[in-house]
């Protein structure tokens, strides 16, 4: 048996999810095939992706026309027409266990056995579904987010007895459309995203009925302080108060009375125009930053990172995957095993022992695995170790928790990693890029590269979320990062596809080069949140730009497109995304191969010379010149010059 090729895919259900998880496959390059029961389901599905494919036409977010990805997708009511000769079905049919049965079953009899069975179950085990086939060992979950076409993540779950091969191809299949899976190596209830955003919502709602806070005050704690994407009122009023309601009555847990008192009133968020907020005829969430004042967060994220240790200590999933759940399907600003190290754990432990003494309840029983790291003084990122062990400075490239960075063939690569958030520059993220680059060992790179992750931002500014709650002491400190990779010794290239906006512009113009795709974007928002950049954005961009270019950008606050922006110098080149990398290799190509020592001395020269008069930088100038005369490099400079070679510098 094997599981390796996947070109067919079928779905089933042409619903919510089944539309999406269909464009996203067929984005892909995947022939698909979506099944729903009525040919009048399937037509509004179909219609659902032809909108949603144009959208991201007029935005240039495809690769290819819209028609051929259409192209790609038949449609059926007919059950053995759709998986006939297909690699991989994902069932994405109602949440009711009876007809996932009789789906399985059926597929057990038009499916080859090689076939992977993948469902988008949210709350059903795999395992129970597994049952109605004789073949569980190729079942798994592909539990993907909705909308599949914006939300990045898929949990792929095992179920008791899906191979491991099985897993993997489907893992492996999630990455070639372009999503980021994760495993769920145990089939537990809520697998890994659910799991987390249970307390979430669940501890400010017991706090509420239990008289120890208000609505709009937990809401705005979370949010303005904690820096967590929405309220978990405001969260629970847009889900649905009646989702959670019912997942609790399911699990057997108690029900906090406010949410049962929503329930019994029908006031169940958005979808009624009431719900903890008023949307019809009121405000909907109209918390304010300070109303947060006063209200217990560590008691929420306590019971957060215990669900953590819960599912790393049973082996559910590995602390990475676990935060890139988090991050990826609820928007947390950072993962939450990574919270808990900052925190540190025996913080976290301590609340929840005394929370546990004082209310006898189990939602706050400590976790054995918590206890464990606890006693064995793995606390946190202070003492070096925790769910991740800690970098300690020497230079390593690994142990960033919001960057990733590679020495490639002398080349510095680092990506800003940060997707969910359009890879927002957080404290945590420009903490981290000082960091590396100045320790990086600069002996072994030429050149370093910055890009965003995802496909969507170079970086679309700072975090707005994580600022509020800093002192301005703290928020003066965020700068140094920039400094840094302006001072870095060796040359810098901003690769930009997508947003570059505010912070992340800043990020870029400490580079010494800027290279961008022509769908890329630029601007200094800040004026419109009654800012100004912070982080050299007006200094810098009034050397880059003039005066008169740059003030349009900052009074303004708008965006400019690349074309514009090569046209004001202020970047390299525009480029076509198709030649993109091919371009940004040129330019890598000839800084790495350039003299290291002369393409330090001169941006030194440059960057220093900048801010002198005309004497005093051409006297640096000539200095640097006079240094660099009896360096190895010249003479290999010079002399490959004369022999018409190549030449190989060796910095020395
Ligand atoms: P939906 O009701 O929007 O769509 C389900 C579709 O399946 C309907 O069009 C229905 O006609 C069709 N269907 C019914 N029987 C079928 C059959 N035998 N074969 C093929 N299609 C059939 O539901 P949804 O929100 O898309 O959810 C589908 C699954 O995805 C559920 O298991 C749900 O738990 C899961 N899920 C939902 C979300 C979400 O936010 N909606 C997120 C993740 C996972």
């Amino acid at each position: 048996m094997s599981y390796e090729t996947i070109d067919r895919v079928a779905v089933l259900g042409a619903g919510n999810m089944g539309h999406g998880i269909t464009e996203v496959a067929a984005m892909a390059g995947y022939d698909v095939t979506m099944r729903d029961i009525e040919d009048e389901l399937i037509e509004e599905g179909y219609e659902g992706i032809a909108w949603s494919l144009e959208k991201l036409e007029e935005k240039d977010r495809l690769d290819e026309p819209a028609e051929e990805i259409l192209d790609r997708i038949d449609t059926t009511t007919d059950l053995e027409t759709a998986v006939e000769g297909a690699d991989l079905v994902v069932e994405a049919a109602p949440e009711n266990l009876d007809l996932k049965h009789d789906i399985f079953s059926d597929l057990e009899k038009f499916t080859d056995e090689d076939t992977l069975l993948a469902t988008n179950t949210s709350s059903l085990p795999i395992t129970d579904i597994a049952e109605a086939v004789d073949t569980p060992e190729r079942v798994l979950g592909l539990h993907f987010f909705n909308p599949p076409v914006k939300m990045d993540l898929v949990e792929v779950i095992y179920g008791e007895e899906t191979a491991d091969e099985v897993a993997e191809a489907g893992y492996d299949w999630v990455e070639s459309i372009d999503k980021t899976p994760i495993y769920v190596r145990k089939d537990v209830r809520g697998f890994v995203v659910n799991t987390i955003v249970g307390p979430f919502g669940g501890e400010p709602a017991w706090m509420v009925s239990e008289g120890e806070a208000t609505i709009r005050q937990a809401d705005a704690a979370m949010v303005h302080q904690r820096g967590y994407p929405m309220g978990p009122f405001e969260l629970a009023d847009m889900t649905g108060i009646d989702i959670g309601y019912h997942v609790r009555k399911e699990a057997g847990d108690d029900v906090p009375p406010i949410v049962e008192e929503k329930v019994e009133n029908e006031e169940l968020g958005r979808k009624t125009g009431t719900g903890y907020y008023v949307y019809e005829d009121g405000d909907g969430p109209d918390y304010e930053p300070g109303d947060g004042e006063g209200f217990d967060t560590l008691q929420v994220e306590a019971r957060m990172v215990n669900r953590a240790a819960y599912l790393v200590g049973e082996g559910v999933a590995t602390p990475d995957a676990v935060d890139t759940g988090v991050q990826l399907g609820l928007g947390f600003p950072e993962g939450i095993c990574r919270r808990g190290d900052k925190i540190g754990l025996d913080t976290v432990l301590e609340k929840l022992e005394s929370l546990h003494e004082e209310t006898g309840h189990d939602r706050f029983e400590p976790h054995p695995y918590l206890e464990e790291l606890v006693a064995e003084g793995e606390t946190g990122e202070d003492a070096g170790e925790g769910f991740y062990e800690y970098d300690d400075g020497d230079g390593g490239l690994d142990g960033y928790h919001h960057l990733n960075a590679a020495i490639e063939d002398r080349v510095l690569r680092v990506e800003l990693d940060r997707p969910s958030r359009m890879n927002a520059l957080s404290a945590d993220l420009l903490s981290e890029i000082d960091d590396l680059f100045s320790s990086v060992d600069t002996d072994e790179i030429r050149c370093a590269t910055i890009e965003g992750a995802g496909d969507r931002a170079f970086s679309a500014g700072a975090d707005i979320t994580g600022f509020g709650s800093l002192d301005p002491t703290d928020a003066m400190r965020v700068t140094p990062a920039f400094e840094t990779v302006h001072d870095f010794p060796r040359p810098v290239v901003a690769k930009i596809d997508g947003y570059c906006l505010g912070a992340g512009l800043e990020l870029a113009l400490s580079c010494d080069l800027r290279l961008a795709t022509e769908r890329s974007s630029f601007g200094s928002p800040e004026i419109g949140l009654g800012l100004i950049p912070g982080g050299g954005g007006t200094q810098r961009l009034m050397r880059v730009l003039g005066e008169t270019r740059a003030k349009e950008l900052v009074f303004r606050g708008n965006h400019i497109d690349a074309d514009r922006a090569e046209n004001w110098g202020l970047i390299n080149r525009a480029v076509d995304r198709d030649d993109f990398d091919e371009v940004v290799d040129e330019f890598v190509d000839d800084l790495r191969n350039g003299p290291p020592i002369g393409l330090e001395v001169a941006k030194k020269v440059m960057n220093e010379g900048e801010d002198a008069s005309l004497e005093a930088a051409l006297a640096l100038e000539s200095q640097g010149f006079g240094l660099l005369i009896g360096t190895d490099d010249v003479m290999e400079g010079t002399a490959a010059f004369a022999e018409d070679r190549e030449p190989e510098f060796e910095g020395n």
